[in-house]
């Protein structure tokens, strides 16, 4: 068995190799503990064993056509989000520090979750609050703003707030929302991206 994850590592490290000179369109969301790009970037071999070890098959290694991320770890929060594990596997079984264990859940620092008020229905007057029923460090990362929906006098919007500072970036508000198109109303922008990037997000690009 051993033989064959080495194997199966040289592989995708040499095809990593191969395309690093194509650039990612975007950045990837990056399992917990993984820090600035530039350190994930320079430590991480494409082994797979952050892969190999989370144990709700959340962390998928990019494809080849992902340029010179092809073959790193990366989570699709909307297929599977990660639920920050209390001993977080994943990064424990890292074996270059490329993911460091965080100290504590709320410090996995994934990224930031973002809520598009035009497309969140709990901003258009609905109850929803689906994503702060789903967050793992709940009336932590979010909150709910209670507020008179503008122009009635009866009616309250429940809005959701995220706590930039306190969100993990897991990804499960954005798994969960009801939202879909063209993207979820809450989208986690990994850490380090930019405006233009979740610009592109929120406009559905993968
Ligand atoms: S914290 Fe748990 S769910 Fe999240 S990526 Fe790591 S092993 Fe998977
Ligand atoms: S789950 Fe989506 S639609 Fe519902 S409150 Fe959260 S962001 Fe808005
Ligand atoms: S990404 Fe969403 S679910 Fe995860 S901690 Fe942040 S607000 Fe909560």
């Amino acid at each position: 068995m051993r033989i064959i994850a080495t194997a199966a590592a040289a592989l995708v490290g040499a095809a990593g190799a191969v395309l690093a000179a194509v650039p990612s369109p975007l950045p990837l969301l990056r399992p917990p503990g993984a820090g600035e790009a530039a350190f994930f970037a320079a430590r991480c071999v494409r082994c797979g064993r952050c892969l190999e070890a989370c144990p709700y098959q959340a962390i998928h290694a990019a494809p080849l056509n992902a340029g010179r991320e092809a073959s790193t770890p990366f989570v699709n929060a909307r297929s599977q989000a990660c639920r920050l594990c209390a001993e977080f596997p994943c990064a424990a079984a890292c074996p270059t520090g490329a993911l460091t264990v965080p100290e504590e859940r709320g410090g996995a620092a994934m990224g930031v979750a973002v809520i598009n008020e035009d497309t969140c229905l709990s901003f258009q007057g609905m109850r929803c609050e689906v994503c702060y029923r789903a967050c793992p460090l709940i009336d932590e990362a979010i909150t709910i703003d209670y507020r008179p929906r503008e122009g009635d006098a009866i009616h309250a919007v429940f809005a959701p707030q995220v706590i930039a500072e306190d969100c993990a970036g897991c990804g499960l508000c954005e798994q969960r929302c009801p939202v879909g198109e063209p993207a979820p109303a809450i989208i986690v922008v990994p850490t380090g991206a930019d405006e233009v990037t979740y610009q592109a997000l929120r406009n559905g690009a993968a």
